[in-house]
């Protein structure tokens, strides 16, 4: 495992990371919380009072084995990284404006599909905090960032076109390559940080949320691995042994 690396930055953003989230201990902690609120009772002894390790919560209870893990059946499941890291992410992406995915693989020492992967998951976290009307592209064929229905965004006195600042925020932060795939989820994180004026309110709207989410598989933020026939393999590798090999 990479090591984890000191917070980035000097800004009074970072400080108060820090104090509510400097340590993994206090990470847990917050997990825990959200995840129980508090009313996590022992089914074989009735205890109350829990030890957190890693990655799971021990009955206090002498005598008593109980262990409920914090990961299993959220978003975290199966994770190999301390929460510290997620939060640290989860931080990176709510304040650093257009923070790519490369950037945030840097800045957690994590690899890039790692990075890749919580990013993306942590954008359908912020979908899920959105109401029922969305900003949706129009159907094909249009030009990608002129897609978007205006009457999805109300209007405010503070901006008069919706539409058109969400078209231009996405145009800055993704310089214009916005599969179909994604563009869904990158409107919903527009309409998430544009809800939450201040970049700390809507870390804590996440990171209120992030322990209760679902788990999210890397598959279903990639879309299904393309089929490929026998034949199509055979005639492949066919291909490279001539280019390669000569015969
Ligand atoms: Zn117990």
């Amino acid at each position: 495992m990479r090591p984890e690396l000191p917070l980035f930055g000097w800004t009074p953003d970072v400080d108060a990371f820090r104090l509510h989230f400097g340590t993994d201990a206090q990470c847990r902690a917050h997990v825990f919380l959200c995840r129980f609120r508090g009313r996590l009772v022992c089914p074989r002894c009735h205890g109350t009072a829990f030890r957190l390790t890693a990655h799971g919560a021990h009955c206090l209870t002498s005598g008593c084995s109980y262990t409920v893990s914090l990961t299993r059946g959220t978003i975290f499941e199966r994770t190999r990284h301390t929460f510290l890291r997620w939060f640290k992410a989860a931080f990176y992406l709510r304040t650093i404006p257009r923070l790519s995915a490369r950037r945030l693989a840097t800045l957690v020492n994590v690899t890039y599909k790692c990075a890749y992967a919580w990013a993306a998951k942590i954008r359908v976290v912020l979908g899920t905090l959105l109401g029922p009307t969305r900003l949706r592209p129009l159907p094909r064929p249009v030009w990608p960032g002129s897609r978007l229905q205006g009457q999805d965004l109300r209007p405010t006195a503070a901006d008069p076109e919706p539409s058109r600042t969400a078209r231009r925020a996405l145009a800055q932060r993704y310089s214009g390559h916005l599969s179909d795939k994604h563009l869904p989820r990158y409107l919903d994180e527009f309409a998430f940080d544009s809800a939450l004026g201040r970049r700390l309110d809507a870390l804590a709207v996440l990171l209120e949320a992030l322990p209760a989410a679902l788990p999210i598989t890397y598959r279903s933020i990639v879309g299904p691995r393309p089929f490929r026939s026998r034949l199509e393999l055979r005639l492949d590798a066919a291909r490279w042994r001539r280019a390669f090999l000569g015969f």
